[in-house]
């Protein structure tokens, strides 16, 4: 048993004002498997007041020294990632290996992009050659709070704390408190990279708890949270009397339109997509939208690839898919795919109860409907786990109008060798990303939807923004 109570506030390891114990529950076994605490008020305001202190001169710190302090975060993590992996593979169950390849990894590939934007980046720019004596200047928001999940841990920590330090903002982040280690271990990062007291703090605990305080806190100037759509509705509110800016990225019920021009590995591309990460992604795309003439030959090859994606516990090596992340997520999946089969769309492959031979561990069927209409429930909320929805169309106008008949808008998707087609449906769908043949979005591209999907943009030149505000000078005197 791994134990964890302490939290990061002001540089150093301190232990929670009221100890208040939360087991770590290994999705693979259903085991504890660490123990942390869950802060209280009075840590909250203790991580809060450090970074207040830090802030004014962690603001006017050179560019180029927040970049060294960045770099050397890398340096840790290149060191350690091993544990990284081990870290995420236990507390949210994602396999082993595919921790090492896709999660752990998604650390220096954000962090490398934030560098490459950060480097021409211009916090002081001319307003208009009309214009010589004004400047806009971009600075950081202030003190952020940085509420993230767990199912994919480091990329959402990644994605807010090197953009808040490249900014100049000083911060508290509350991880999930389902997948803390991973974060406890970013946390000796930034303490070995010698990043100043108080600009980075650390508390666990949970949404009603520290993730509240944080959001009400009226030292905080700007909350960036990750997660449930629920939540980030809360969030506003409760952040509203405090004038704090929110940035929010929330959930997908992502389209993924299928015309019957698609490349030959469109279909099954497009399954296991929707099963990666054991189907716990908001960007997922769980609703395929085939057209009419190859309809019964895309639902045959997605049964065929539900029924070989094996399932098995996140300590086996090898590319199967693990558990879902907690019991909740468990009953809440196991619900969905009742009301599916109530609703009468047709079951083609998976369904209730765990996959033969796992009696432990939350561990759900990789399972396909066909038939699905986008009135069911299954088509309208998410699931967040490993469960396909398809649904037939006739033509690009009616799959535009399901594509974007949601409340979400995050990503969208379009397979077709039509190249002017693609175009057209690029501009159409209403998303925050399209993503179309499979080609993913290249490096520093903004990740983030509209609509109840949230309207952050994380990731590259526009996550940098997110945390900076914009000042407007008169008279400025020529240089
Ligand atoms: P959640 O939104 O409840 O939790 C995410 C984070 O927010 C955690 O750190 C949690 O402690 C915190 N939180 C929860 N309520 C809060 C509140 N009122 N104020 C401040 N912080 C709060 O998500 P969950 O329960 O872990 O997962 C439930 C659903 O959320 C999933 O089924 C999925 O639909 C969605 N989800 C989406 C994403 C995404 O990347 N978009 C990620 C995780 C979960």
């Amino acid at each position: 048993m791994i134990e964890k109570r302490e939290f990061y506030i002001g540089g150093r390891w301190v232990s929670p004002a009221t100890p208040n114990d939360l087991p770590v529950i290994d999705p693979s076994t259903e085991e504890p498997c660490a123990v942390i605490s869950l802060g209280s008020e009075a840590d909250t305001n203790a991580a809060v007041a450090a970074a207040k202190e830090a802030f004014p001169s962690w603001a006017f710190t050179a560019p180029a020294k927040r970049r060294e302090y960045v770099e050397k975060i890398l340096a840790n993590y290149e060191a350690r990632q091993e544990e990284l992996a081990r870290a995420i593979s236990l507390e949210m169950g994602a396999p082993i290996d595919f921790a090492r390849n896709s999660q752990a990894p998604c650390l220096p590939w954000h962090l490398k992009n934030f560098l490459t934007a950060f480097d021409s980046f211009e916090f002081l720019r001319p307003l208009g050659q009309h214009a010589p004596n004004d400047r806009i200047a971009l600075e950081p928001v202030g003190v952020v709070g940085l509420i993230t999940p767990w199912n994919w841990p480091m990329n959402q920590v990644t994605l807010k704390v090197i953009p808040a330090l490249l900014a100049g903002c000083t911060m508290v982040l509350k991880p999930s408190e389902l997948a803390p280690l991973s974060s406890l271990l970013f946390a000796e990062f930034v303490h070995d990279a010698g990043v100043p007291p108080g600009v980075f703090n650390l508390v666990n605990g949970d949404g009603p708890g520290v993730g509240s305080q944080l959001s009400g806190h009226k030292d905080v100037d700007m909350i960036s949270f990750t997660g449930s759509t629920r939540a980030g509705a809360a969030i506003t509110k409760n952040a509203a009397d405090t004038f704090k800016r929110v940035c929010l990225e929330l959930g997908g019920k992502g389209a993924n339109l299928v015309f019957a021009d698609a490349d030959e590995k469109a279909v099954k591309r497009g399954v296991m997509h929707c099963f990666n990460n054991s189907g716990q992604s908001c960007n997922a795309p769980t609703r395929m939208l085939v057209e009419r003439p190859i309809y019964d030959q895309a639902v045959e090859i997605a049964r065929e690839v539900a029924e070989n994606r094996k399932v098995a516990s996140a300590h086996e090596p090898g590319n199967h898919i693990g558990p879902v992340v907690s019991e909740a997520q468990y009953n809440k999946i196991q619900g969905l795919i009742e009301k599916g089969i109530a609703e009468g769309a047709r079951l083609v492959a998976g369904g209730l109860g765990r996959p033969e031979g796992l009696n432990r561990g939350y561990f759900v069927r990789p399972t396909v409907f066909a038939d699905v209409t986008n009135e069911m429930t299954i088509a309208r909320e998410e699931v967040f786990g490993p469960v396909l929805s398809i649904i037939p169309f006739d033509t690009e106008e009616e799959a535009v109008a399901i594509a974007n008949d949601t409340i979400y808008g995050l990503t969208n998707y379009v397979q077709s060798q039509d190249g002017e087609r693609r175009n057209r449906l690029a501009r159409r769908l209403r998303s925050g990303m399209v993503e179309m043949n499979g080609q993913s979005r290249a490096a520093g591209s903004p990740f983030g939807g509209v609509k109840a999907s949230g309207r952050a943009r994380e990731g590259g030149h526009w996550g940098i923004e997110e945390f900076l505000d914009v000042k407007a000078i008169s008279g400025w005197a020529a240089e």
